[in-house]
């Protein structure tokens, strides 16, 4: 097999990982040898980008959009999990890099400006140990031959040694153990070679290495970076029974006990296996498409948890296992707690901001600072960035409403996205 095939084998079966977007990371901020980023370029005359198979497009903490390579080393897999195409049952091509391939590929692909980092996972096609090697092999010969300084992230190999663990975040700047499926039972139904608590023993010990290393740069300035952009993991929404609740609560679960980066929501895509005609594995349900709208608002909750000082328990309960499909989560908690609004806008602290529908972080910092020195107005309040379309129900400004918080049914409706309120804006509206 060619190496134009490979890449394309292997872009593909690497696809349905979502786990590897920078944000959260300051990896592409310039923030040392490898913040150097080049920026992604087009054509000098027309428009649009060709980058070649196996670049995803991710965005970094301040909104840019980067460019990585991402790619599997093998999508030969020992597992079969019933949800990935690379399943050991599903009779499909199959490839493998060599490393000296893969340094090649990613330092050609750097060199042009098609890529600022390589993202690179692999199928099991050997024992966990064996297979992790190769994916530090790849990066060690990046950064100290080929003398690439562009962002890494790496997947950490379910059932890798910690001494490995601890090797390939001295060479990567993310690392990520895929969770997948937020309970047990749902990993012995669909990933049965899978284990939540070798999953979870991984990300303690990148924790614990992180830890560590700050510990030691503390008092010894020369202590080499540890995966300084931390670790995330994906979950798969919608393969298997759990509720939103269950999710979030893991969720903010893995930030609170590993202070993982990112959590990504993937919307299980009922893909047929190869070879078997398109015929899913019968251990899955059968859902018409993924469930892209659970996925947008489990990204939404998440937000929540990280920005917004919400616990799981407060976002969903027992009496509400889902997150409501026609509201943003946040505008749910606040129809649902109408009994602590409205909130005067000139003596609220920035915690009771914080839990107002159109107020952001940067938003309710900028109201504390300016309402030190001048009076606020309701335009003034829209000029420092609050969306009073949803603020206008929870706020007042020294006394005058703009609406009233009285009738929780009422605001619904309002806030719901049949009115357009709580989705995001449209591309072309006519
Ligand atoms: S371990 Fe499971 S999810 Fe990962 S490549 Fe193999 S079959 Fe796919």
């Amino acid at each position: 097999m060619d190496l134009g095939e490979k890449i394309s084998l292997l872009a593909g079966a690497a696809k349905y990982d979502a786990s590897c977007t920078s944000s959260g990371s300051g990896a592409f901020q310039g923030s040392g040898p490898r913040g150097q980023a080049a920026g992604t370029r087009g054509r000098k005359q027309g428009f649009g980008l060709s980058l070649p198979a196996g670049v995803c497009h991710s965005w970094t903490k301040d909104g840019r959009c980067v460019s990585l390579l991402k790619v599997l080393y093998s999508n030969v897999c020992r597992f079969d999990c019933a949800y990935c195409v690379n399943r050991s049952s599903a009779d499909t091509r199959r490839a493998a890099f060599t490393t000296t391939e893969l340094v090649d590929l990613t330092g050609e692909f750097y060199r042009r400006n098609y890529i600022e980092g390589l993202f690179l996972s692999s199928g099991i096609f050997a024992d966990p140990d064996i297979v992790m090697e190769k994916l530090i092999e790849t990066a060690k010969k990046l950064r100290t031959e080929a003398g690439y300084g562009g962002y890494i992230h790496l997947k950490i190999i379910p059932g890798t040694g910690e001494k490995l663990i601890r090797e390939a975040g001295t060479w990567a700047d993310r690392l990520s153990a895929n969770i997948e499926l937020p309970t047990d039972k749902s990993l012995q139904t669909l990933a049965p070679e899978k284990s939540g608590k070798v999953i979870l023993g991984a990300m303690e010990e990148v924790f614990r290495t992180s830890v560590q290393y700050e510990e030691d740069r503390r008092r010894i300035k020369s202590t080499p970076a540890f995966a300084p952009a931390g670790q995330s993991t994906q979950l798969i929404v919608g393969a298997s029974g759990e509720d939103d609740r269950q999710i979030i609560a893991l969720s903010g679960a893995l930030y609170r006990k590993f202070s993982l980066r990112r959590v990504y929501y993937s919307a299980f895509i009922p893909v047929g296996i190869p070879g078997r005609g398109g015929i899913p594995d019968p251990r899955l349900p059968a859902i018409p498409g993924p469930p892209l709208v659970r996925e947008h608002r489990l990204y939404q909750a998440d937000w929540l948890l990280r920005f917004y000082h919400f616990t799981a328990a407060e976002i969903l309960d027992e009496a509400t296992p889902y997150l409501d499909a026609h509201l943003d989560p946040k505008c749910a908690w606040a129809i649902k707690h109408t009994a602590r609004f409205p909130l005067e806008i000139n003596r609220a602290d920035y915690e009771e901001l914080l839990r107002v529908p159109g107020i952001g972080a940067k938003t309710a910092r900028r109201i504390i600072e300016v309402r030190r020195s001048r009076s606020l107005s309701f335009d003034g309040l829209r000029r420092l960035g609050v969306v009073l379309k949803r603020a206008r129900y929870f706020i007042t400004l020294s006394g005058s409403f703009l609406d009233r918080p009285d009738d929780p049914d009422r605001i619904r409706r309002r806030l719901s996205d049949s009115d357009g309120a709580g989705l995001q804006l449209p591309l072309f509206e006519f």
